[in-house]
């Protein structure tokens, strides 16, 4: 019988301290690894390092300032002369740079350690090898980006010597400002304050990275998380264990902390898909020529990761900022493609930049993916399957069509979360666009596209999922960003240790891709989000930075014209023309990089627009000379054959006929005009159908029919313009006092009420001062009353009045408001002297209109936006963006207020706004102020806006018929001079782009659906088409959908004659069957907002 005996009974000791005290225990162990902490000379932070030394006789340091500001490369850098300086030396001025010559001798003593070395100046720096490769960035400072340490051996011997170059970028991570958004202080010094070797002391940077996250899990899992308990008694211990200077009790604290970090996950936890990324803008607080170098101290410091963690993953977006290092770093270039080979450099995206989307047109946006995706392409070898926006200020409806057009599956952002009105209630999500295409869309429920790592962004990840139910995972994305920068090591070190622990979710270093296909994977379904992004927020960069705004619509419509007819004279076979490619393309990536989402909003330092403004003046220069060539190339006009006799010839780039009044000026040889200029050097004609896409020409000797404008000033002063159409009313301030369409026998304003009413409104934002206009500046506006009017022009073409307006006691107004004969639109060309300090001036109509909605022009079709403010969410869109015009429409009529350089409007109950200028303070003091020249118009038309041709007017309006005064000899062969292109049956089909193929001679025609109906067109051209191919817009063919089926080609006439003959009738016939296909053109079904490429080969 085997005997027991009662083992000894080990039980709790009793405590001989109070009971922990939530609060205070975590405000102590807070301390413990706090900078700023009282008895910080003797907690953890204090023993980081074990030896360090700033002694000359181990680091000499020479220094070369570049003068004038220059940035120079590291080739010429080192040819230079250096001069010795020293720790505590100034250097500046901001912008300025300066090349360090730095000469260690690593002391004797350090023999067997990791050495670092230790620079702090308060900006921005990067380490060269004496081989002219970037090494690695250095950020100053003491905020969460710092980053001091470089790392000069693992083992050193010691009297090791090393040498490299530091380049010193009198910046900080975000610019030269006072505060975040202050405007660049030019004069900025900069001290090297810090300038060491340093050896750590590895296990107490250990039981640093373990201690912040079981601090972290006490202080945010929340006091009734068992967890948190058990995290803060164990942070306690930690703190009670460490003895100063005793590194064996750093070993004991180790033991204490993997005991705890050990416990794991239940299988159901939420898994986070963690990735690295540094959000580098590519023009904000600094200008582009620093981003390029932002670019190579970021890179270098994330390939430097990527050796030393292997399973650390990087993603990074924009192919400008590749093409950048590839053009200005080979060395850099060369390791970047080692990483991306093997998976650890992640190029994403797919876009040139990171657009703004909502003023880009169409065609731009296309632009971005077409110019990114081939970057991405032919450099890597692969497209980007992720649209990756995380910063940019509300998104298109259109983007999921031109995503998956643009070849892409994927969408992530996290901007919604800064909404200051609702809460977006979505995390994962089906987006489904203007057309009813589906993206799958994630946005990090973290709420932040630079997440440090610590566990609280872990818990918050799953607090705020909103979709958690559907779908249990989240994209992580970490690194300091913005001003660039990226994952620091400490957060890839906190993230191998959050793997996999108990009461946080489940934590794995991988890809987008990853994440997308595991939501597919394991998901049944998904909510849905239809339409717009709309930004709750950042309102007023629809106006900021006029200058800007009103380059990127003229560049935009302006290279549109020149591939247009570029691509004329290339199909015309002449073999003296060469499409011009490169420039075209140049142009694009100028005006795609300006597209970039801060630079576009104008929310970015003035430098910045100086350069946008050489690029612009580039383009339009350059441009229109372009044009003015292909014009005189396509018609026959570079050697023109002199006549006395003078004649005009018009051409079309839009593709419907038009008709309009055209200023011309009064040259020797011209018949006399129906109408001269009020100003005497111009005069006026009328031309009408002028061919879609083509010319005409008019000898003027015959004026055509119409019937006359007239104008006249009644008894109390106000001013009557009436034509065939309309008759209209401005008091003698210059208000719009009545609109009587005469075919609809009704008056668009109603009695008491007005329109082109100047309101000025107070616009003091809370703090991001050139991006936001808050809901309360509604609330403060005055209206500028006081004006003059005069009658200008009488017709009978044209009638003009002259509007005069003090609009503040520092800022004037001056318009031409313009009627002509022919039309029922007004035109108001205005321009104002600006300089107001946060005030923002609009222009208001009030129509006699019942409307729920307004109808806004967006790329390729039409958004439609509340005139009311039921709900948080109508309300909070009291701003909003818009192209070419907005339409207030009611049964049988409407009326549409159309610009040629704005993109903001506002619309209240019957009152529709335009947003004119703006005057922020900050980033750039000087926004906005000076001389602004603006276009407007309003154009009543018959029928909803639905059944109307506003989106034509939109067009008319904005791009001028090209006129030339020649020779009358000429004028006759016009017409015949260009091919025609045409599209039938389907006036709300819009041909809108034409250029060449990318990589092929054939022709790209883009067009679309603009009202969100279906539509059935027939396309003709007036050259054969020998097939017509629908492509993506990377202009991958999709599918056929023309193609001529017979051929005429003659077969083998070897037979005998009967058969010879046989053989003459087939062809006959075969050419008959060929010229009806041709002559009925290509069927083509277009999809309501349907964009639609056609690639054609002739
Ligand atoms: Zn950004």
């Amino acid at each position: 019988m085997q005997r027991y005996l009662p083992c000894k009974q080990r039980e709790p000791a009793v405590m001989e301290s109070p009971k922990l005290i939530r609060s205070i225990t975590i405000d102590r162990c807070s301390n413990f690894i706090s900078g700023g902490a009282n008895g910080n000379d003797i907690n953890l932070l204090s023993q980081l390092y074990k030896a360090r030394t700033n002694s000359e006789d181990h680091i000499s340091l020479m220094v070369y300032s570049v003068p004038d500001l220059k940035r120079i490369t590291f080739e010429e850098a080192v040819q230079q002369e250096f001069r010795p300086t020293h720790l505590g030396e100034w250097f500046g001025p901001s912008w300025s740079t300066h090349w360090f010559h730095v000469q260690i001798r690593i002391p004797l003593e350090f023999a067997g350690e990791e050495v670092h070395f230790i620079w702090n100046a308060d900006n921005e720096a990067l380490i060269w090898s004496m081989d002219g490769m970037p090494l690695q960035g250095l950020t100053g400072g003491a905020g969460s980006d710092a980053r001091h340490d470089y790392i000069l051996t693992t083992q050193a011997q010691g009297d090791d010597f090393i040498q490299f170059y530091v380049e010193m970028a009198c910046n900080g991570m975000f610019g030269a400002g006072n505060g975040l958004i202050g405007p660049p202080d030019p004069n900025r010094f900069f001290n090297l304050s810090e300038l060491d070797l340093a050896v750590p002391n590895k296990p107490a940077w250990q039981l640093l990275y373990d201690f912040q996250i079981i601090l972290g899990m006490a202080k945010d899992l929340g006091p009734d998380s068992l967890r948190s308990s058990q995290a803060m008694y164990t942070a306690n211990r930690i703190v009670n264990t460490f003895v100063p200077g005793d590194d064996s009790t750093i070993m004991t604290c180790l033991v204490i902390a993997a005991e705890f970090l050990a416990s794991k996950n239940g299988d159901a936890q939420h898994e986070i898909y963690a990735l690295g990324h540094c959000h580098i803008d590519t023009g904000w607080l600094w200008p582009f020529e620093e981003t390029i170098r932002k670019a190579a101290r970021s890179w270098s410091t994330q390939i430097d990761l990527m050796d030393r963690y292997p399973e650390y993953k990087f993603i990074c977006s924009q192919a400008q900022q590749y093409e950048w290092v590839k053009t200005n770093y080979a060395h850099l270039w060369g390791r970047i493609r080692e990483k991306i080979a093997i998976g650890q450099f992640l190029p994403t995206g797919g876009t040139w930049i990171e657009m703004d989307t909502n003023m880009p047109s169409g065609e731009a946006l296309c632009r971005q993916f077409l110019l990114g995706q081939r970057f991405f392409e032919e450099n890597f070898g692969k497209r980007c399957k992720v649209f990756w926006l995380p910063d940019s200020f509300g998104y298109s409806s259109q983007l999921p069509q031109l995503l998956q057009l643009a070849d892409m599956k994927y969408f992530f952002t996290q901007k919604l979360s800064w909404n200051n009105v609702n809460k977006f209630p979505m995390t994962t999500f089906w987006w489904i666009g203007l057309d009813g295409t589906k993206t799958l869309t994630h946005m990090a429920p973290s709420e932040t596209y630079n997440a440090q790592c610590s566990p609280e962004e872990l818990i918050r990840s799953v607090k705020n999922h909103r979709d958690k139910e559907y779908s249990n995972s989240s994209l992580l994305v970490y690194g300091n960003g913005d001003g660039g920068g990226g994952p620091l090591a400490s957060m890839i070190e906190r993230l191998r240790r959050m793997k996999d622990v108990d009461g946080l979710p489940k934590v794995e270093f991988s890809t987008p891709i990853d994440f997308y296909e595991n939501v597919e994977r394991t998901t049944d379904a998904l909510c849905s989000w239809k339409g717009e992004l709309y930004f709750e927020l950042h309102r007023g960069i629809y106006t900021t930075h006029a200058l800007c705004k009103k380059f990127n619509r003229s560049s935009e419509l302006l290279l549109r014209d020149l591939e247009m007819l570029a691509s004329f004279a290339h199909i015309m076979k002449d073999q003296n023309y060469k499409y011009p490619v490169a420039e075209f393309e140049q142009f694009w990536k100028m005006i795609c990089l300006i597209q970039f989402h801060d630079v576009m909003a104008g929310s970015s330092i003035e430098m910045v627009y100086d350069d946008c403004l050489q690029m612009y003046t580039k383009i339009d220069l350059h441009g229109k000379q372009m044009r003015d060539d292909l014009v005189d190339k396509l018609l026959g006009w570079e050697n023109p054959i002199m006549s006395e006799e003078k004649a005009i010839g018009v051409f079309n780039t839009l593709a419907w006929p038009r008709q309009e009044i055209l200023e011309i000026p009064l040259v020797e040889g011209l018949p006399s005009l129906a109408q001269n200029s009020a100003f005497g050097r111009t005069g006026y004609v009328l031309v009408d159908d002028i061919p879609p896409l083509g010319a005409k020409g008019y000898d003027l000797k015959t004026c055509l029919d119409f019937e006359p404008v007239k104008i006249h000033m009644d008894q109390s002063n106000n001013i009557l313009v009436e034509n065939k159409y309309i008759q209209v009313t401005f008091d003698k301030s210059g208000h719009l006092i009545g609109l009587y369409d005469k075919s609809l026998m009704r008056e668009f304003i109603k009695q008491g009420e007005r329109g082109n009413v100047f309101k000025m409104y107070e616009d003091i934002p809370l703090f991001w001062d050139a991006w936001d206009v808050e809901i309360y500046h509604l609330e403060k506006g005055v209206v500028a009353e006081e004006g003059s009017v005069q009658i200008l022009e009488h017709g009978p073409l044209r009638a003009a009045l002259l509007i005069e307006k003090r609009i503040s006691d520092t800022s004037r107004l001056r318009q031409c408001v313009i009627l002509t004969a022919i039309s029922r639109r007004i035109d108001f060309e205005t321009e104002v002297d600006w300089n107001e300090n946060r005030q923002f001036l609009k222009v208001e109509f009030a129509w006699d209109i019942l409307a729920d909605n307004v109808f806004y022009e967006t790329q390729y079709g039409i958004v439609q936006r509340p005139t009311h403010y039921n709900t948080s969410w109508d309300g909070a869109k009291f701003e909003v963006v818009a192209h070419k015009f907005a339409d207030m429409s009611e049964y049988g009529c409407g009326v549409a207020l159309l610009n040629d350089c704005k993109y903001g409007y506002s619309a209240y109950g019957n009152v529709l706004r335009l947003s004119l200028i703006r005057s922020p303070k900050a980033p750039d003091s000087n926004c906005d102020i000076g001389h602004h020249v603006l276009r407007y118009a309003i154009y009543p038309h018959e029928n909803h806006f639905m059944q109307s041709d506003v989106v034509r007017e939109g067009f008319n309006f904005n791009v001028p018929l090209i006129t030339r005064v020649m020779s009358i000899n000429q004028v006759n062969s016009l017409a015949k001079s260009v091919p025609q292109f045409r599209i039938e049956g389907a006036p709300n089909v819009v041909l809108d782009t034409i250029k060449k193929a990318e990589d092929s001679d054939d022709l790209i025609i883009r067009l679309y659906e603009a009202y969100g109906g279906h539509a059935t067109a027939r396309f003709h051209s007036s050259l054969p088409m020998k097939s017509i191919q629908q492509c993506n817009i990377l202009e991958d063919e999709l599918e056929t959908v023309y193609e001529m089926t017979s051929t005429a080609e003659r077969v083998d006439r070897t037979f005998s004659t009967n058969l010879r003959v046989l053989d003459d009738d087939m062809v006959d016939l075969r050419l008959e069957a060929q010229q009806k296909q041709h002559a009925q053109g290509a069927l083509l079904k277009i999809k309501p907002f349907q964009v639609m490429t056609l690639k054609i080969k002739l």
